[in-house]
């Protein structure tokens, strides 16, 4: 028999372990902003970890949660297997979003983002490693904590193992129906600070110049800047300005949401953003901030890894769609460094950070063979 076969049917009649654990990691609620809840649900999957035979190492973090390193096989390669057990919802969501099965459909807070994806790693890796499948790597799980905030205290730590992998399987979510994701756009945020000058909006007026005033032309040039037929949307989504309803307003303040598709329109947008001069001379505008996540190209090396993911999935008698999304993740940071990465490998359901957050049951286990048997055909 076929080693995707073989693959197959050890996760096929490993289907209440595999639901079992994904129910266990969503009943151990984990927000991003509570440390406290999240390494409670780390030290759970830690030990889960450890029980299929993972060396697990913590990565200790002060505010956030400890983030977890887990090491599978031997050899001097490895393929990095990345995703995040922190989610959107406070803790008592778990009240309001009960986890229950209904209708083939698992549901429950963070289960589509993403925790049915670790338990699909983690059935995917003892599917290898105990039907003894040709493993030509070390397996290396990295699950952190703060991808919902922007993976600041994550990103050095994915870095670094993406520089050591000869690929990353990102188990974040799928597409609808299944699709894997082998673009996602660049993301980022600037803030714009405008500076005017205050004065009496009844007795003096001509004295003042006003931040708000200067804000508006800001906001208008940077829409321009939006190009939606070159996939760059670019969106003021807030702002702020005046403290007096008689005062001209000496500041004015407007956040921006960035999307770009490749480097070099990042670099177009970044340029664009640091040449902003003001209209009236007597005010200033500053921009800070800039594109933190660049963005998933779909290059070569991506394009590789999804051919052979497709290959495997005919094995298993599916078919495997590819897209793109303009949201980010931990996959932009290990792509951007060259490294082969195929992202949305995890679950196939809906309404990620929605209320209807569900992953359709029957489909975990062919996920975790389609997983396992890509890292059996990567060189
Ligand atoms: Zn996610």
């Amino acid at each position: 028999m076929s080693t995707i076969i073989n693959l197959r049917d050890f996760c096929r009649l490993n289907r209440d372990w595999v639901l079992e654990t994904t129910e266990a990691l969503v009943g151990l609620e984990s927000p991003t902003t509570d440390k406290a809840a999240v390494d409670r649900c780390g030290a759970a999957l830690a030990a889960r970890l450890q029980a299929i035979g993972g060396r697990v190492t913590r990565l200790p973090r002060p505010d956030r949660g400890d983030h977890l390193l887990a090491e599978f096989g031997c050899g001097t390669s490895q393929i990095l297997m990345l995703g995040h057990f922190d989610t959107v919802w406070p803790v008592g969501q778990l009240d309001r979003m009960p986890l229950t099965r209904i209708d083939g459909r698992l549901h429950g807070p963070g289960v589509f983002d993403m925790k049915a994806g670790i338990a699909i790693a983690m059935l995917a890796t003892r599917a290898l490693l105990e039907t003894g499948a040709p493993l030509h790597h070390r397996i290396v799980m990295l699950w952190t904590t703060d991808e919902e905030v922007g993976s600041e205290s994550s990103r050095a730590a994915i870095e670094d193992e993406a520089r050591r992998s000869t690929a990353v399987l990102v188990l974040e979510p799928s597409l609808p129906g299944g699709a894997v994701k082998t673009s996602r756009k660049g993301c980022g945020t600037y803030q714009l600070t405008v500076r005017g000058v205050a004065a009496h909006a009844g007795i003096e007026p001509q004295k003042g110049a006003s931040a708000v005033q200067e804000l508006a032309h800001q906001i208008l040039r940077v829409n321009a800047l939006q190009d939606l037929e070159r996939g760059i949307s670019v969106n003021v989504v807030q702002v702020s300005g005046g403290l007096r309803s008689n005062v001209i307003p000496d500041e004015a303040r407007a956040t921006v949401d960035v999307r770009v598709p490749t480097a070099a329109a990042a670099a177009e947008i970044e340029a664009a953003f640091r040449a902003l001069r003001p209209v009236d001379a007597r005010t200033s505008v500053d921009a800070a901030g800039g594109i933190d996540r660049p963005p998933l190209e779909r290059t070569d090396l991506v394009l590789r890894l999804y051919k052979q993911a497709q290959d495997v999935a005919r094995e298993l008698g599916q078919a495997l769609a590819e897209g793109g999304t303009g949201g980010g993740s931990d996959g932009n940071f290990t792509a951007a460094l060259g490294v082969p990465t195929l992202d949305g490998l995890g679950a196939i359901g809906d309404g990620a950070h929605a209320l209807h957050e569900h992953v359709d049951i029957e489909t975990l286990t062919d996920r975790a063979a389609l997983v396992a048997g890509l890292i059996t055909r990567i060189q």
